[in-house]
């Protein structure tokens, strides 16, 4: 078989590829025997609708606003986020840093004199800084001492000790699994909100319910979970362009054939949206450099564990962040919260976040459900009377991209390859980036302009 574009990959990078090629001669290939990756949904057989845990629509992008809008339409839901910390045996709101509101009296106290000592800090350097660049020009612009190199250094020097020591270390090292020291910033866009000292105080001593940082609203579909997006997408694709249950054998570079349990396909441009390390795996015979910068590539996966309860309004709030050693899982939602749709009458619906090292079994055994109804029940978020009635648990390989030393000459390296070779790799996990389903989106469209 002969087509001029391959996408390798039916998650909604690939789907945003594929309906942006419009009538192009190209064809989709996935694995599994439908598409969707992350961003579909899990329909159990009594009323459940799960999705890869919360995966709610952050728009910045007006492209991608009216993209969704148009085919979403009124099947889309505006929702202003009500998100919680769950520390110290209180519920306070997220994020942190700007709402203490609630926490012991000692805490916030220990919380704010960080905060003002880092503030403190922070200004000395900077006039040190400019004061050594006025004598000598040369160091202009260098911002030497100014520059966090690490995660760990940022915390403390942005935050203090206090906000660092009972939020932003314990939560991160719990989601990323990493010595913070070994994690560059690189990542972090818009996703912490930095306050103001003013900021801080108002939100230590008065519940603040101004709404800060990148979520504090989303879109969610009304109907049908997460997956009514990719419905709606795949809707535009014809149906004989995309082809399950495709497993790849080999990609030949040189000859641009690719092998797979269905035959062997003819290529001229290949977008690849699969994981990058498994790309490459795919590639017969890469470059030993290739081969050896992809092995320095790090990730975490995900396990998702989703319940159903046999109690209505479990919680009022989307979901709750658990920095504490103590609990099992760095975040835990409820379903039910972003549509009522998602569980069945008289119950609730909640997704469950813990992640691991890849490779790591011991997350995966029994006796994890047993720590997470018994944390849920030390939050007091279940009763001992309710009863599940619904379990699904969903593996998540890879789910954040480890942005250690290594990661950008190692993405550099191989993206400059894979070009070379008429391959473009992008996504969350092809272009091996900490992203959203608008980047996905964008991301497909891109890839679109590069295919003549
Ligand atoms: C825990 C978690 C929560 C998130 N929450 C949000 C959120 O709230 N909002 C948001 O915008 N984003 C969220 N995201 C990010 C979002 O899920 C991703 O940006 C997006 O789903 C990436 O889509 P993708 O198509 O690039 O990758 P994927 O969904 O991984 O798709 C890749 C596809 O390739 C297929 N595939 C893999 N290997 C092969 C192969 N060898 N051959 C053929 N096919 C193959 C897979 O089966 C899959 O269908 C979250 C991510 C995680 C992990």
């Amino acid at each position: 078989m002969k087509t001029n574009t391959v996408i390798i990959g039916g998650g909604i990078t690939g789907l945003s590829a594929a309906y942006h090629l419009k009538n192009k001669d190209f064809l989709l290939l996935e694995k599994e025997n439908s598409v969707g990756g992350i961003c579909g949904s899990v329909k159990t057989n009594n009323g459940f609708t799960y999705d890869y845990t919360g995966h709610l629509l952050h728009i910045k992008n007006k492209y991608a606003e009216t993209f969704i809008k148009k085919l979403l339409k009124n099947n889309l839901v505006l929702k202003t986020r009500n998100s919680w910390i769950y520390s110290n045996g209180v519920f306070t709101r997220y994020p942190f840093q700007v709402n203490m509101f609630g926490l012991p009296e000692k805490i916030i106290m220990e919380c704010i004199e960080g905060l003002i000592k880092a503030k403190l800090q922070m200004t000395r350097l900077v006039s040190d800084e400019s004061e050594r660049a006025n004598h000598s020009p040369r160091f202009a612009g260098e911002a030497g001492k100014l520059r966090t190199t690490n995660f760990y250094d940022f915390c403390l020097r942005t935050f203090g000790e206090g906000i660092s020591k009972y939020f932003m270390l314990p939560y991160n090292e719990k989601l990323w699994r990493t010595d913070l020291n070994k994690l560059t910033t690189d990542w972090m866009g818009n996703y912490i909100p930095r306050p103001s000292l003013q900021e801080a105080i108002t939100g230590a001593f008065t519940d603040n319910k101004r709404k800060i940082g990148y979520n504090a609203s989303f879109y969610y579909p009304k109907n049908g979970g997460i997956q009514a997006l990719i419905d709606a997408i795949k809707k535009h694709i014809p149906d004989t362009k995309i082809k399950t249950n495709i497993e790849i054998l080999s990609i030949n570079t040189g000859t641009r054939i690719i092998k797979t349990n269905a035959g062997d396909i003819q290529y001229n441009k290949l977008i690849s949206t699969i994981p990058l390390p498994e790309l490459i795996k795919l590639i017969k015979n890469p470059p030993v450099e290739i081969a050896r910068e992809a092995n320095a590539l790090k990730w975490t996966s995900v396990l998702n564990i989703n319940i159903g309860i046999n109690r209505k309004n479990l919680s009022d709030r989307h979901w709750i962040y658990f920095p504490e050693k103590g609990f099992i899982f760095y975040r835990a939602g409820f379903y039910n919260n972003f549509s009522k749709t998602l569980c069945p009458k008289g119950t609730s619906s909640l997704y469950i976040e813990v992640s691991y090292l890849p490779g790591s079994k011991t997350v995966k055994n029994r006796k994890i459900l047993q720590k997470i109804l018994s944390n849920l029940k030390t939050a007091k978020i279940l009763k001992s009377t309710d009863k599940i009635v619904s379990e699904c648990t969903l593996d998540i390989p890879y789910a954040y991209v480890i942005y250690d030393k290594k990661r950008n000459t190692a993405l550099k390296t191989i993206q400059k390859y894979l070009t070379k070779h008429s391959i473009i790799s992008i996504g969350r996990y092809g272009g091996w980036k900490y992203s959203t389903m608008e980047d996905a989106i964008l991301d497909g469209r891109e890839a679109v302009k590069w295919i003549k």
